[in-house]
């Protein structure tokens, strides 16, 4: 009898099955009331509690299954696990999430691919395998096999291992969709005929090739669309691991994650204006687009003393803060957070325009703000309840952020960033840009906020600048 097969049998242990089946059944609970919690920034830690416990409850409901289970690989497996994970999740920084997630999540997809090979082999020697189990063991190697070579990609364009840079070809697009054709084609031969091992050896090779051709051309600023689109494969892959197995849990987890990874990257192509087609297959990023400026038509910005935008942030009675990726790398959110308190003790109201894709992940400005204790009130999450706000603030305060607030992309129907919902910190009485020269954001396109009249450069690294105000502000204080 395969291995996995077992768990779909009537078992011997009518009371025992009933425990397993119910701490499935509380797992899938936590999983959909962990997503649901997930969808609030102040409800998202209590999200990852609940998702957390899931997880523990399947794994015990699988470990009470003496029928299947060898536990010395088991705990062989625990340990070398946690000894990786764990140090690795504790170290590494912020910034560097995003190949975090995605090295994390070929090794999910090395075991759903495993699993299917592995299955298909004592399926077919005991002659136990249907159509059925073999499409859904077809489709578990075709999503897992290709999310496992598409996320070490993705992991080293992100660690800069590889190029970062779109890498094209002429008929790249239609190569990839050829191959793609074939390795459906091997697919739908399986399900045919069960029997046919090469085709099924013939989608695990496919898949594995196209992971990489199918992230080949993607820049490294739209990985996060494509870790979050693997993420939907994995658990396409996981959930038909379940039907091959007869496990439910992993049937429902496979499906919530499958689901949420899909919806979450079309989210993230609608926040940058992008349609899902032109991140996959745009190359976006890979030559100077049409939109972006001569250097000689921006005009020249005009820059401000960290001294005078003391004393201009000591007297506002409204300030909105608009944070983006430069404030992640200079991890300045807590020094950013004393700036803020300084204006609050001056009688200033201080608030946080949050972009959806400010940063380079999904949430990644909500999680560096609430790691500094920003309390979420304070926090704009909807772009246009921020222009409100932004509108009759006193000074905005754009700190390591480019993109987001491009006015391009509502004047000039050329910019790649045209359509982008953005903030208009121009609608303040006076706009402060900290960062640290001329560098262009994300998109690689000028940004003519930069040299409006109301906009007053302060260069440097965000957090050696927040800190000069606030020592700016403390000795007005004390002045006083
Ligand atoms: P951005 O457009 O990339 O701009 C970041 C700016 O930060 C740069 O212009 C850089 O200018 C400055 N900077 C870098 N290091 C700094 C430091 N240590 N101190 C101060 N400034 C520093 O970032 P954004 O405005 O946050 O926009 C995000 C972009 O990423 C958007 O285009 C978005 O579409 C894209 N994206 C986001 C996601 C997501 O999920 N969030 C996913 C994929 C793509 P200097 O070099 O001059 O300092």
């Amino acid at each position: 009898m395969p291995l996995f097969l077992q768990e779909g049998i009537a078992s011997v242990n009518p009371i025992r099955d009933a425990i397993i089946q119910a701490s499935y059944l509380a797992a899938s609970v936590m999983f959909v009331l962990g997503l649901k919690s997930l969808t609030r920034p102040d409800s998202a830690r209590r999200g990852m509690q609940q998702a957390a416990l899931g997880m523990l409850l399947a794994v015990i409901g699988t470990l009470l299954n003496q029928n299947i289970l060898t536990y010395q690989w088991i705990i062989g497996g625990l340990v070398i696990g946690a000894l990786a994970g764990y140090p690795m999740a504790m170290k590494v920084p912020m910034t560097s999430m995003p190949q975090f997630i995605a090295f994390s999540h070929a090794f999910g997809a090395i075991a759903a691919t495993l699993v299917g090979v592995v299955e298909y082999r004592e399926l077919t020697r005991e002659g136990l395998l249907t159509n059925g189990l073999a499409g859904a063991l077809g489709f578990e190697v075709l999503f897992g096999a290709l999310t496992v070579t598409g996320s070490f990609m993705a992991f080293g364009k992100l660690q800069e291992l590889i190029t970062g840079r779109p890498i094209t070809f002429k008929g790249q697009n239609a190569v990839n969709i050829m191959l793609m054709a074939v390795a459906f084609g091997c697919f739908g031969y399986l399900v045919y005929n069960p029997m046919a091992a090469w085709a099924f050896y013939s989608v695990v090779g496919l898949a594995l090739f196209l992971g990489i051709s199918m992230v080949l051309p993607i820049g490294g600023g739209d990985m996060p669309v494509v870790i979050s689109l693997l993420n939907s494969y994995a658990g396409l892959a996981a959930a038909a691991t379940g039907f091959a197995i007869g496990n439910n849990v992993l049937i429902i987890a496979g499906a919530l994650e499958g689901a949420g990874g899909f919806i979450l990257s079309v989210m993230m192509s609608k926040a940058m204006n992008r349609s899902f087609a032109n991140v996959i297959f745009g190359a976006f990023g890979a030559a100077p687009s049409s939109g972006a400026k001569a250097a000689g038509e921006v005009k020249e910005p005009k820059t401000i003393s960290s001294e005078d935008a003391a004393t201009q942030l000591a007297y506002a009675g409204s300030v909105v803060i608009i944070p983006g990726y430069g404030m992640a790398v200079a991890q300045a959110q807590h020094v950013c957070r004393e700036l803020h308190e300084l204006i609050e003790g001056q009688g200033g109201a201080v608030k946080y325009a949050i972009h959806p894709v400010a940063g380079r992940m999904p949430g990644h400005l909500n999680v560096i703000m609430a790691e500094a204790g920003i309390d979420y009130g304070a926090l704009l999450t909807d772009v246009d309840d921020a222009n409100r706000v932004l509108g009759s603030a006193d000074i905005a305060i754009v700190i390591g952020g480019n993109d987001i607030v491009n006015p391009d992309a509502e004047g000039d129907t050329s910019s790649p960033l045209y359509g982008m919902p953005i903030f208009r910190p121009w609608t303040a009485k006076v706009t402060y840009v900290i960062k640290r020269g001329k560098g262009t954001g994300f998109s690689g396109v000028e940004n003519p906020l930069f040299a409006l009249d109301t906009t007053r450069m302060i260069y440097g690294d965000a957090k050696g600048v927040l800190g000069n105000l606030v020592k700016e502000v403390k000795a007005l204080n004390e002045g006083h």
